[in-house]
């Protein structure tokens, strides 16, 4: 599953910062996904919690912000978000719209527990 991997590469991610930072372990992972990134935020979820156990995760929060999705008319160069699949610049009609948002995935943050804060 799709899913499954990116979960594997964002707990990628935080063992690497982790191990830079030298922590002991991961507070809060925050992530940006586009609303057409094709990735089912509830899944994606689950993964994590599933897969967090045994890693540098395992008491950390995953926090999701949904993008909109942004498109760029090629006619007049509005830029707008649309809420809703309808690739239409809002502003002259026009279908010749880029996307510049709305299919990506981020990782926004990541706070982590330092070594010392054990002695407090
Ligand atoms: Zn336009």
């Amino acid at each position: 599953m799709h899913e499954y991997s990116i979960v594997a590469s964002l707990i990628d991610v935080c063992e690497k910062e982790a191990k830079k930072h030298r922590a002991k372990a991961i507070k809060r992972l925050s992530v940006r996904i586009g609303r057409l990134s094709g990735i089912e935020i509830h899944f994606l979820e689950q993964c994590f919690e599933t897969f967090k156990e045994d890693t540098i995760c395992r008491d950390a929060i995953l926090e999701i912000e949904v993008c909109d999705v942004v498109l760029v008319c090629k006619a007049c160069g509005t830029q707008s978000v649309v809420s809703e699949n309808r690739f239409v610049c809002p502003k002259c009609q026009s279908a010749e719209v880029k996307m510049i948002g709305g299919q990506e995935l981020h990782v926004k943050s990541i706070e982590i527990i330092e070594e010392e804060h054990e002695r407090v």
